[in-house]
């Protein structure tokens, strides 16, 4: 739905949001944060909006009785450390909400001066506040909907068949771990286990060797369904809150070796980190398009997972950066380097295929559920969102502009993920960036 909110002309009087190149007026994505001087979590976390370079503190906006009516509803139940009661209202709360702080926040709004006045309350530097986990997060659903990564990934299993036989009939997933998420910006320790690299003979305990990062979209879910109700494809929509990163850091020598009959384990439960800010399926409304046709050949997916309106509008044009920084590069303070540029039409299920999947079986979703969708790999190798497809799993070396080399990540090294949404006639958005830092195991 297309609103004065998407409206290009409009401009905000926080000055550092015009021209934002992840936050500008038309964003205000959602997060939780604690004000300069605490540290986190504490009991002074609370639900935000990014604007410019700024956070508006929803709590103090509603104390000064900045809100009515359903926003009203909404920015008390985003007050408090996490978004979950936010994320169980639905999508008009939200929509009110994010109406209501446009009109405060734009140049031209009905109560610009009445916002303005309090701006020294109501407003913080980014730079000082602490960001969290902006939900408590039950469940954590990782699926494997990048269809280039799982061919990549296929192939050095069973080159005859990558994908095998279920891939295009099943939103393939796992469970992954909830307890380790982790937001942007905390260092990630490398992981020891239990590894066996195909060359030797026995498996041994020590620190991971081929550690990864895997480029990941992740999408927040509420209100959710009661346990034995599936929700149907064309219901989804109201479940889905919006959008952010995920990095689905792989220790892929743990990986390989215990992965066999079950799946990952302790691979991936280390940790994963997610950006702190949610873009919401109402900021993303303008980049909304058609899911890419399925190749001839393919499968039609079976009815639960078939919705026309979802083939027409159920997928996001939005562009995908991973980026590397090593400790080098960092001290001689150059940039970090590209390794791959993809999207989200890489993806070969909709976000709301996944959701009639995951629920299909009366699997129930809470507010506050996570899914990743799986490593985003675009068809060529400059568009591979992982490591392990880079380095074709360790076997080639790829040079960086420091002159360093890399198959997988060294300890100091930063995996840095960036997005951008963009259209014609529209002001472009991004998810801000999701970082994370090796550390020595
Ligand atoms: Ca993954």
């Amino acid at each position: 739905m297309i609103d004065e909110t998407h409206d290009p002309k409009r401009v905000s009087w926080v000055a550092s949001a015009n021209g934002h190149v992840d936050f500008p007026l038309q964003n205000l994505p959602l997060g939780v944060f604690s004000p300069p001087g605490n540290n986190v979590p504490d009991a002074k976390a609370r639900g935000g909006m990014a604007i410019g370079d700024k956070i508006f503190d929803l709590k103090a906006a509603l104390a000064a009785g900045l809100f009515s009516g359903e926003a009203e509803t909404a920015a008390k139940a985003a007050s408090g450390g996490s978004l979950n009661r936010l994320m169980a209202l639905g999508s008009a709360p939200r929509r009110a909400l994010r109406r209501q702080v446009f009109d405060l926040l734009a140049s031209d709004g009905t109560n610009t001066a009445k916002a303005r006045n309090l701006a020294g309350g109501i407003l913080h530097d980014a730079n000082v506040c602490a960001m969290q986990v902006p939900a408590q997060v039950a469940s954590f659903t990782d699926f494997f909907a990048g269809i280039h990564h799982a061919t990549n990934g296929g192939r050095r299993r069973n080159p005859n068949d990558p994908l095998g036989p279920n891939y295009k009939y099943v939103p393939v997933a796992y469970h992954s771990r909830a307890s380790s998420l982790q937001v942007s910006g905390q260092p990630i320790r490398r992981p020891s286990g239990q590894r066996k690299l195909p060359e030797e003979n026995a498996p041994t305990y020590g620190p991971c060797r081929k550690l990864d990062y895997e480029l990941e979209v992740a999408i927040w879910l509420g209100p959710g369904n009661r346990q034995g109700e599936p929700i149907p494809i064309a219901e989804a929509a109201e479940h889905i809150v919006g959008l952010g990163f995920v990095n689905d850091w792989s220790a892929r020598d743990i990986q390989q070796w215990e992965s066999a009959p079950l799946g990952p384990f302790l691979g991936k439960s280390f940790g994963s980190t997610v950006s702190p800010w949610i873009v919401t399926m109402e900021a993303l409304a303008p980049f909304r398009v058609a899911q890419p046709r399925r190749p001839a050949g393919d499968p039609r997916p079976l009815d639960y997972l078939w919705d026309e309106a979802d083939q027409r509008r159920g997928a996001f044009d939005i562009a995908l950066e991973a980026l590397v920084l090593t400790e080098k590069m960092r001290a001689a303070g150059q940039p970090p380097h590209r390794m791959s540029r993809s999207g989200t039409l890489d993806l070969y299920w909709t976000i709301a295929q996944m959701v009639a999947h995951q629920t299909c079986n009366g699997c129930n979703i809470e507010p506050g559920d996570l899914f990743g969708t799986g490593t985003i790999s675009g068809p060529t190798p400059e568009g591979w969102g992982s490591l392990s497809e880079l380095s074709q799993d360790g076997q080639k070396s790829n040079t960086l502009p420091s002159g360093e080399s890399r198959t997988f990540l060294e300890d100091g090294d930063e995996a840095i993920f960036r997005a951008r949404a963009s259209r014609a006639g529209y002001v472009s958005i991004g998810f801000g960036e999701c970082r994370g830092r090796v550390a020595a195991a």
